[in-house]
């Protein structure tokens, strides 16, 4: 006999609550997780309709007192049971409780008053609006006004919230607008009779033959019936994303609907513009501001067909949409589309997973895809499509590697070498635009040395020391701990320490070099505020400065045709941040950073500061070369074992005391030495501190587990979990990570 959990209401507060039946012989068969069933409830033994949320062998209750499900609800899969299938998908690969990964999947309800739809329209004759764009250009105080007038102009309507929050226009300055007779604010209900339909801009891209070829290779395998996912590998600007909006063109005509999965910094105003543009009122934008009752509307609306397309992060993949017919992943190789807390999923498989419940199809695309996925495109799991050249003609930059070890040896200790310098002040000559990038996050932590620029390295390991507040050196991966050197320990230069400046550093250092450029700093500090990024990035796209300076934010996204150099600073920084995807991440960066250069007629040029010139991630970075990048790392992945290679598992353990989590995660540890012993097929690694070894005080540790069984390592979780189970007061916390290979 086994044992069903069935909820009777679909939504998050019940999930914690479901009914316990027995699942009688003759539909042992068909029941399974997501079937929507038949129950008896209640006193009176009402018949309603049900979901299988978990089957157990075991009953939670006397079984004497449990009813039987009496059937299954005939017809087609509702959007609720692919749900809970996903759920259930997400429990298994990702060690998770049901109703953690119920919850993740499923909306939470909440009622709200409708939200409005404001649009701004054009109010007056294109004449009018020009010559008040002509007076707004000349006073510095009106640059919103004229950046609004500028794109309604062209627009003719635009949706208020994106106006507000993506082009970073005030309300005041909307409002001012409308008393000046320029524009007006319309709701929704007004907004076909407010503006036919014909007045709007008309989309005029074409797709080029390279973005052809691929979009009609990917549509007819999809009418074939071949669903495997496609990998687009795209150069920076090689307009993946016109090939996005054309495939999703394509399924909306069969009366299906979309998925847009977007790393939630990438949300520019010009990438919505450009889905706005092509599908008006059709498509939804979520975000994290949203609060938790307008997202409920946005989801609603999708379960309506009231739009068929959602645009967002992470989470719009759970969008209850009837007819899914595809789920695109932009920048799939983005580390904001895996779940930091349990369970840590990834989109990209659990996006993959949905499309085959749904029917659908993934498209990804990325000019550095993740090595996982070339990978899975290399073994013919995906289909790969390649973009080598940028769509509206313009060359990729030139790029030059700078060895910061030469510069300090001649003299110059500036964050700014002599020939980026040189670079800087043509540009300024010409009124061209220059980004900077620096690495900053991983900038504090660890030490090297300045004169040979060789990091100070784990003598068992091959990664760096991390550099921590008491002073010490520390390995994150065997433990090992030195205190701090004073002189290198391979040049016995005097000049080591941990990484240089920050942002508002070189800020400093800009200023005093140019005094006479503006420049603009992007980093934690300067977009804490509500729409901080995009006040700054549509001011530098506005050319309302020469100069911006930042961190990783600053390569997404919008396109700045005025940005003809891009330097990066210190190249080194993500090589040793300490796991195994540095050098993947590195050569993403400069690729990305790279890609931000000679976006319009002019071609870029980006100078890569470093010291380690010779490192095959900033050489491939430098010229660009996926293939070449991903070739070697693939093979020093083979020959130390790490995904996509292997699998592998992280148990990640938690708690605010220390020595308890040092004696659980001993525990867990001797459990699986043992399960090795016995003849389990391998490799752990640690207890270690975790990269971060402190988390809102909390302590945190990590075993790493590689097998090339992934079956063994979700052996090696279940145990884990029983184990933790049975420790007293269960103050630990454990989360599985997985790293699947693909064999
Ligand atoms: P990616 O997503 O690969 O970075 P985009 O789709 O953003 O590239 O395209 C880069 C730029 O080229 C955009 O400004 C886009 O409007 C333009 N573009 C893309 N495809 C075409 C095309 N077929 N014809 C004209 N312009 C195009
Ligand atoms: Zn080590
Ligand atoms: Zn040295």
């Amino acid at each position: 006999m086994k044992y069903a959990d069935v909820i009777v209401d679909i939504s998050h507060e019940n999930v914690d609550r479901p009914f316990e039946y027995m699942i009688p012989e003759e539909l042992e068969q068909e029941i399974c997780c997501g079937s929507q069933v038949i129950i008896p409830f209640g006193k009176g033994n009402r018949r309603i309709n049900g979901f299988v949320t978990d089957i157990r062998k075991e009953p939670l209750y006397d079984p004497a007192r449990l009813k039987q499900i009496e059937g299954i609800v005939p017809g087609s899969k509702t959007i609720e049971s692919r749900m809970i299938e996903l759920a259930s998908f997400i429990r298994t690969n990702y060690g998770s409780t049901m109703n953690r990964a119920l919850k993740i999947v499923l909306p939470v309800k909440k009622n709200s008053a409708p939200v409005v739809e404001r649009y701004i329209v054009a109010s007056e004759e294109d004449q009018k609006l020009e010559d008040a764009l002509l007076r707004y250009e000349k006073d510095k105080r009106t640059v919103a006004k004229y950046r609004l007038v500028k794109e309604i102009a062209r627009e003719k309507i635009l949706p208020y919230e994106i106006v507000r929050d993506k082009l970073n226009i005030s309300p005041s300055t909307i409002k001012s607008l409308e008393k000046e007779g320029l524009v007006r604010v319309d709701v929704r209900e007004n907004l076909r009779s407010a503006i036919s339909v014909k007045e709007k801009a008309p989309y005029t891209i074409r797709l080029n033959a390279a973005q052809k070829a691929a979009a009609d290779s990917i549509w007819s395998r999809y009418e074939g019936n071949d669903l495997r996912p496609s990998l687009i590998r795209g150069v920076t600007g090689s307009g993946k994303t016109e090939i996005y909006i054309d495939l999703i063109d394509r399924m909306i005509q069969k009366g299906k609907q979309a998925i847009v999965l977007i790393p939630e910094i990438a949300l520019t105003y010009q990438t919505v513009l450009r889905f706005y543009k092509k599908f008006g009122d059709r498509i939804s934008v979520i975000h994290s501001r949203l609060t938790p009752a307008q997202k409920h509307d946005q989801l609603e609306k999708a379960r309506r067909k009231d739009v068929d397309i959602i645009i967002g992060p992470r989470s719009a993949l759970f969008t209850p949409f009837p007819d899914l017919g595809i789920i695109i992943i932009d920048e799939e190789h983005e580390g904001t589309y895996k779940n930091e807390t349990a369970p840590c999923y990834h989109s990209r498989e659990v996006a993959v997973k949905l499309a085959e419940l749904s029917g659908g199809i993934v498209v990804m695309g990325s000019a550095t895809p993740s090595v996982e996925s070339y990978y899975k495109a290399q073994k013919g799991l995906y289909e790969l499509y390649c973009l080598n050249e940028r769509a509206k003609g313009a060359s990729l930059p030139l790029a030059e590697i700078l060895d910061l070890r030469k510069e300090m040896a001649s003299g110059n200790r500036s964050i700014i070498s002599r020939r980026l310098d040189e670079l800087i002040r043509d540009r300024l000559r010409k009124r061209e635009q220059v980004m900077l990038f620096i690495n900053r996050r991983a900038y504090q932590s660890f030490v090297s040395c300045r004169s040979c620029g060789t990091p100070v390295q784990c003598p068992h390991c091959d990664v760096s020391l991390k550099y921590h507040n008491n002073g010490r050196l520390i390995c994150h991966y065997c433990g090992y701990e030195q205190p701090m050197v004073s002189v290198c320990p391979s040049c016995g230069s005097r000049y080591i320490g941990t990484f240089g400046a920050g942002t508002q550093k070189v800020e400093e250092e800009v200023k005093n070099l140019y005094p006479d450029a503006v420049t603009l700093r992007m980093d934690t500090d300067t977009t804490k505020e509500k729409g901080g990024h995009e006040k700054i990035l549509s001011a530098f796209a506005n050319h309302e400065a020469d100069i911006l300076i930042g961190t990783q934010m600053i390569v997404k996204g919008h396109d700045f045709p005025d940005v003809t150099l891009v330097g990066i600073l210190a190249a080194d920084i993500s090589l040793y941040s300490g796991t195994y995807q540095a050098a993947e991440k590195t050569f993403q960066l400069l690729t990305q950073a790279s890609g931000r250069a000679g976006r319009g007629t002019r071609t870029g040029q980006v100078v890569i500061q470093t010291y380690s010139p010779d490192n095959y991630a900033i050489r491939a970075g430098a010229s660009q070369d996926y293939q070449a990048f991903y070739d070697y790392e693939m093979s020093y992945r083979k020959l130390l074992g790490y995904p996509p290679s292997m699998n592998m598992l992280g148990i990640h353990a938690a708690s605010e005391d220390m020595a308890l989590l040092d004696r659980a995660c001993d525990r867990i540890s001797a459990m699986i030495d043992q399960m090795i012993e016995k003849g389990l097929d391998a490799v752990k690694i640690g207890p270690s501190a975790a990269p971060i070894a402190r988390i809102q005080d909390q302590y945190r540790k990590v075993i790493y587990i590689k097998s090339g069984q992934y079956e063994d390592l979700t052996l090696i979780k279940d145990r884990t979990e029983e184990l933790a189970d049975s420790m007293p007061g269960r103050k630990i916390q454990i989360t599985f990570d997985f790293s699947l290979n693909v064999n």
